[in-house]
């Protein structure tokens, strides 16, 4: 297991990540009008309510968009990787990495599946590979 910085966890991101050491990609689902959204906050940006549930997502997406950061380098992390912003079928954008692919390989629009990946301090997170 490596390690990653930890996030920082508050009342409106809470179900994210315990979602995440389930194995479940949890998202964010308005009670008003029934939008999704993610990043988690309060308020829904559509029609301002508070109240709010989650649904599990796919896992299931397609790229819209990646960068390889070169600089600088951290040392929790091995080079290169591959920051990609899934779309996914749910019709919302997460950010995570994707994994298992030469990065010459990785084309926006190809399919993608969540993972889940452990690591040290209790810390799980949702990573993407090619679907299979
Ligand atoms: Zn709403």
């Amino acid at each position: 297991m490596a390690s990653r910085p930890a996030p920082t966890i508050g009342p409106d991101t809470e179900f994210f990540w315990n979602g995440l050491r389930e194995h479940k990609l949890l998202i964010q689902r308005c009670n008003g009008c029934g939008a999704l959204r993610h990043p988690p906050r309060p308020m829904c940006p559509k029609c301002r309510s508070l109240d709010w549930d989650t649904i599990e997502a796919s896992g299931r997406g397609t790229v819209y968009s990646y960068v390889m950061p070169h600089e600088p380098r951290f040392p929790f992390l091995d080079y290169p990787y591959i920051v990609v912003l899934v779309e996914l079928a749910e019709g919302i954008r997460v950010v995570s990495n994707l994994c298992d692919i030469d990065p010459a390989g990785v084309t926006v629009g190809m399919d993608v599946e969540v993972f889940y990946q452990a690591f040290d301090d209790d810390l799980v997170l949702h990573q993407f590979r090619p679907a299979r």
